[in-house]
């Protein structure tokens, strides 16, 4: 046993757990958890506990159903919100999944991220994130919306308040929320740097400080826990649902990239234009270059779409620019003296990503603009939505998929994807977002139902 794990054992004698949750992702993003007593830690850790990963999305076939979960020791946390003030409580680590023969399952999400950062340690690089977090706080239940799906109408949610931008509201719910989340997650070792309300009615912002994009990454998927669990404790509900409303703002999980080489940071060059050195120049021009195949996995459902082509400050554009918030990647602002902080801003990513595989995609891409040293076209200093079609192409600025069917079509020649995700994986998802679009198309909406029903 290792120093790591061994402290794991300590701790949960001396904190009093009584439950472990071993936690690992599947290929949507969703977070699978099973518990498991302290005396089986030894042995989690050694050989793993098994589970059936045919039941669970995008983890194996039937006739392969065995897996594996392993702890990995260094994410151990004990969740506040569960055990009776310091004593009977329950912690968590997140885990590796395996084969019954040790090997790293295919369709592991963090262990696609996990190889494509060795790949960019192998080039000397460490992939640092940042992201900022929106959603949006509703009343009551999901059901008071759905019904049963079948014979109820279905009702808008309703947002905790009517505020925007930046409100401070006196005593207002969403302050106490964000108050009682940020508690939370820096009780689990999660720094926030920003908090705020976001520009939709009941929509926040929170923002985490930048990490490893591993420890980022695991980090997203215990903020969407983290805030369902406040939500519920408050009486209100949380989605990350990208575009949850028509006519208001989606939301998004605009991340901020660089790359270190060892202390330095790799996308700053003093006395260069935007103080950005050669290195962040080919990485912005492979995120751009391969947004059309990568926009599938940073933008991954039907609903995904509406927020990307419903403006409110999200993209359509594949256009970067300094300091310009109206394509996909943002340079921001540098401060003088602060060379660490030297990054650009994906802006397309939203707030119900698989966060290891869109950290990998965008890792991928940005390494394939750096090693192929791809040249950057002129940033753009206008908004983007405003120029014309013929201005469009004579800068050379694409479009992002308009919809989950045409983003599935442009990842499907993808070698990119093919490769950052693996075969089997990549296959996988693709079939996924298929029979996703084809139980989409096949509904008559309410828009559809209004427009035509009395007209033809
Ligand atoms: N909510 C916007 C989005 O969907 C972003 C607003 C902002 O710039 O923070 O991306
Ligand atoms: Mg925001
Ligand atoms: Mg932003």
């Amino acid at each position: 046993m290792d120093r790591q794990q061994e402290f794991v054992l300590r701790s949960i004698e001396e904190r009093d757990i009584r439950f472990v949750r071993l936690w690992f992702s599947d290929v949507l993003g969703g977070l699978k958890s099973v518990a498991i007593a302290p005396a089986e830690l030894e042995g989690a850790f050694s050989e793993g506990i098994g589970f059936d990963g045919s039941s669970i999305e995008g983890l194996a076939r039937r006739s392969e159903a065995d897996m594996i979960a392993r702890p990995d020791p260094s994410t151990f946390q004990v969740l506040p919100w569960r055990g009776d003030g310091g004593s009977a409580g329950t912690a968590r680590m997140f885990c590796d999944v395996l084969t019954p023969d040790g090997e790293p399952a295919l369709a592991d999400s963090r262990n696609v991220l996990k190889r494509t950062l060795s790949r960019a340690a192998e080039k000397g690089f460490t992939f640092y994130t940042h992201p900022e977090i929106e959603f949006y706080l509703f009343r009551g239940t999901p059901a008071d919306s759905v019904g049963d799906g079948r014979t109820d109408p279905v009702h808008p949610p309703v947002p905790v308040d009517t505020m925007g931008y930046f409100d401070h509201v006196a005593g207002g719910a969403t302050h106490d929320f964000r108050r009682a989340a940020i508690a939370m997650l820096e009780a689990m070792g999660i720094s926030v740097e920003f908090s705020h309300h976001e520009a939709g009615p009941g929509q926040n912002e929170i923002d985490l400080r930048y990490a490893d994009a591993l420890t980022t990454a695991d980090n997203v998927m215990t903020f969407r826990t983290v805030v369902k669990e406040v939500a519920l404790q408050q009486g209100v509900y949380a989605s990350f649902m990208p575009k949850p409303l028509a006519d208001q703002p989606g939301s998004g999980m605009h991340t901020h990239l660089s790359l270190f080489e060892g202390d330095r940071n790799a996308f700053h060059e003093p006395g260069a234009k935007y103080e950005l050195s050669a290195t962040a120049r080919h990485f912005i021009a492979g995120l751009l270059r391969h947004a059309p195949e990568t926009t599938l996995i940073t933008s991954q459902f039907v609903n995904s779409y509406k927020r990307l082509w419903g403006g409110s400050e999200a993209p359509s554009d594949i256009a970067w620019g300094h300091n310009n918030r109206s394509g996909l990647v943002r340079v921001p602002m540098y401060k003088p003296g602060k060379a660490q902080s030297a990054r650009v801003e994906h802006r397309g990513i939203d707030a119900a990503a698989n966060p290891y595989l869109a950290y990998a995609v965008l890792l991928a891409a940005g390494l394939k603009g750096v090693e192929e040293e791809y040249p950057l076209a002129e940033g753009v200093d206008e908004d983007v939505a405003l120029l014309s079609g013929a201005e469009r192409r004579a800068m050379g600025i694409g479009q992002l998929p308009a919809s989950l069917d045409h983003a599935i079509s442009l990842t499907e020649g993808s070698e990119l994807v093919a490769e950052t995700l693996g075969e089997s994986m990549f296959e996988h998802v693709l079939r996924n977002k298929r029979a996703e679009w084809v139980d989409y198309r096949a509904q008559v909406t309410p828009f559809e139902l209004r427009r035509f029903l009395s007209w033809l």
